[in-house]
């Protein structure tokens, strides 16, 4: 979101003023004006007579979350926007000028912010992970990577609501007040969230049971491919931060052909790099291989589109995957 306070002086002007580009000037600024109104409400940096808490969630997954449970009693605002890899994200300093001035920082944690560990840390109580009720036994242990645990676990749509009931808690903690309707609105989003957990392993179902394996190029996926029983592999490993190899890549080449896999996946927010190389090996040897799509993988999409809501946006991983997945591979000539 972007402030205008240069634009006001201009919309002034442009009253004043009765020259074509004057008025295009004024008709942009009064359009701006309104949007950032609009959007500023309950959506953005803190107003000054608005006391209601301020939520500082670092991807907008977790915003998601907050805005569900949270709904009209608090605001709140996401430091990662659509497209954004949380793994190697750096703070602006807008990023902590809000951070500074929020009642209450949540952020994924189990490492999916590497590089924001340290501010998160010295924020101290301010701070805290949603992941941190989620049983350790049900996490997906990944020792190679910082010998911790897999921090996709918002694929897994059952796992988040262990999200949806910590925010839930943080939020009844910051304003007591709202504990009714933060529990109601919860249920409410924990319901959603189990329908759309039963409408994926049907629709992942539906695949034929040798193509159902998904490649995609970080492991973004594999609380995905536990819950919805489909066979996941990463060019990267789990941090888009790991390089990929050569010898990656030939495995890679060699598995979509020996299993006559249909179709691979790229991410939003992710290099294309790593999956095109497998495009062009598979093709070298002489076999198609589909693109499958754009997978949303560490963010949602853009605000007001289908997929910029955390159902939207799983809904549309799954039919693309569904889809991609549905069709053979057949050798070329
Ligand atoms: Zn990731």
């Amino acid at each position: 979101m972007y402030r205008s306070e240069k634009t006001s002086p201009k919309t002034y002007s442009g009253f004043l003023m009765t020259t074509k580009s004057d008025a295009l000037l004024l008709f942009v600024s009064l359009f701006l004006f309104i949007s950032l109104f609009l959007y500023g409400c309950g959506n953005g940096e803190p107003e000054s007579n608005d006391d209601r808490p301020f939520v500082v969630t670092t991807t907008n997954l977790i915003r998601d979350v907050v805005e569900n449970v949270g709904g009209e009693d608090v605001r709140f605002v996401s430091l990662m926007g659509p497209g954004v890899d949380p793994h190697v994200y750096r703070a602006t300093p807008r990023d902590f000028r809000r951070m500074e001035q929020s009642d209450l920082v949540l952020y994924n944690g189990l490492y999916l912010e590497g590089r924001l560990s340290e501010i998160l840390d010295r924020l101290g109580d301010q701070s805290r992970a949603v992941t941190g009720s989620i049983p350790r036994e049900k996490l997906i242990d990944a020792t190679d990577f910082g010998g911790a645990y897999d921090p996709h676990v918002w694929f897994d749509a059952e796992l988040w609501t262990y999200v949806v009931m910590d925010v839930r808690d943080a939020l009844t903690r910051l304003l007591p007040e709202g504990e009714e309707d933060f529990f109601r609105r919860a249920e409410e989003y924990k319901k959603e969230l189990m329908e759309l957990h039963e409408y994926a392993k049907q629709r992942i179902q539906s695949i034929p049971e040798e193509r159902r394996i998904m490649i995609t190029a970080h492991d973004a996926f594999q609380y995905f491919g536990r819950a919805y029983g489909i066979e996941v592999r990463g060019l990267q490993g789990l941090s888009t931060a790991t390089e990929f190899g050569i010898q990656d890549v030939t495995r890679m080449v060699s598995l979509i052909i020996e299993r006559n896999i249909p179709a691979i996946f790229i991410e939003t927010g992710v290099s294309t790099r790593a999956i095109e190389s497998v495009l062009t090996g598979v093709r070298d040897r002489g076999y198609q291989v589909q693109l499958g799509g754009s997978l949303f993988s560490d963010s949602m999409g853009a605000p007001g589109t289908p997929e910029g809501t955390y159902a939207g946006m799983f809904r549309h991983n799954v039919e693309t995957i569904v889809q991609a997945l549905s069709e053979e591979l057949q050798p070329s000539l």
